[in-house]
């Protein structure tokens, strides 16, 4: 069999935390499992956008960083070898008698009993700052992948929004100066962490634009510019961090004949949609009560890989042994 043309149980597409998950489980069910995922490591949102950033709601954890927590579900799903197929965009689904087969971008076909969309967010670009762009990756970055890359720097934020002012939180004790500039006057933030921000005296300036960023080869200064007095103010920085969110879009799936309601998936209780034999777990799922958290891809996910576990065998049963009875 050539690369091109690969045969596996379950694909699960998408590689954050509900698909990781979900590959532990598939494995735990004795099932063979390909994990494919467009970019180019393991770990979705958390990885790309706050692998440094400690999260707190995840049962278990009373706090885990983002980088730790993919690093244990690696492991875990680690146990039973799945394949990883990075840097593939799965893109094209073809219905088979007993099975479906997926094309990614690149050509690679993978045929599959049963399929578990993980998508998440669906391809998702940060949204761009308006100016300075020539200096992404001189200074200014729309992610914080190692915060100790910005110590004793000053840093200038960009936005108004949940990122904007966690990353302010995480790098104060850090960075050397931090400023967050927001073009209104409200934020988007938890009011919360906009009064912990406060709290710690970090300078903020609303109804303000960066409108300018100097510096050579690297960022050295920004000009921030008042939208209604027109004050210009000229900020030190190193470190521009633009945070204004990202573009999120379903890509391919899309045109997959599921029943899609904007950028989301509809699932019904076995998180089974629209089409048969694919399952979907984690942001990219709606349902009437639907949150999306971490949490609770993880408990979509075994859903979806049970009940595919079912559909493929179908006198199996749906629940799976307690996998603390394997242990010894
Ligand atoms: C800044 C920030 C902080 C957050 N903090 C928390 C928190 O404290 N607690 C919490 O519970 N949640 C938090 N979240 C939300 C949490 O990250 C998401 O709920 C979680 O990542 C969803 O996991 P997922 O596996 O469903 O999807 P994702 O993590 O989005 O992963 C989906 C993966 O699918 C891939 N993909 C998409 N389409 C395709 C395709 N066609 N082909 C191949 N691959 C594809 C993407 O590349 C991506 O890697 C936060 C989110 C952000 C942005």
């Amino acid at each position: 069999m050539g690369v091109s043309e690969l045969k596996t149980d379950i694909l699960i597409i998408g590689a954050g935390p509900a698909g990781l998950y979900g590959s532990y489980y598939a494995g735990y069910r004795g099932m063979t499992v390909m994990v494919m995922d467009s970019l180019p490591e393991v770990g979705g949102q958390i990885s790309a956008m706050y692998p440094e950033k400690a999260i707190y709601d995840v049962a278990g954890h009373p706090g885990i960083k983002g980088r730790e927590l993919i690093s244990n579900l690696v492991t875990q799903a680690g146990q039973f070898n799945p394949t990883y197929l990075l840097g593939h965009q799965a893109q094209d689904l073809t219905l088979n008698t007993d099975s479906v087969t997926v094309t990614s971008h690149q050509g690679t076909e993978v045929e599959a009993k049963a399929v578990i969309i993980t998508g998440g967010i669906g391809t998702f670009q940060p949204r761009a700052l308006p100016v300075g762009e020539d200096y992404l990756g001189k200074g200014l970055v729309y992610f914080l992948p190692s915060l100790e890359e910005h110590r004793d720097k000053d840093v200038v934020i960009v936005g108004g929004g949940d990122s904007a002012f966690d990353w302010a939180l995480n790098l104060h004790s850090i960075a050397k100066s931090i400023t967050i500039v927001h073009r209104r006057e409200e934020f988007r933030a938890h009011a919360t962490t906009v009064s912990q921000v406060k709290g710690l005296g970090v300078s903020i300036l609303t109804s303000s634009e960066v409108t300018q960023i100097q510096g050579s080869p690297n960022v050295e200064s920004v000009e921030v510019t008042h939208k209604t007095s027109k004050e210009v103010t000229r900020l030190t920085a190193q470190t521009v961090v633009a945070a204004l969110g990202f573009i999120a879009n379903l890509g391919p799936f899309a045109k997959w004949g599921l029943d899609v309601q904007g950028r989301k998936i509809n699932v019904d209780t076995k998180m089974a949609t629209a089409v048969d034999r694919i399952y979907a777990a984690g942001d990219i799922t709606t349902y009437d009560g639907k949150v999306p958290l971490i949490a609770v891809g993880f408990g979509e996910a075994a859903t979806a890989v049970n009940n595919a576990f079912v559909r493929i065998n179908p006198d199996a049963h749906l629940n799976p042994p307690h996998s603390s009875g394997e242990a010894s």
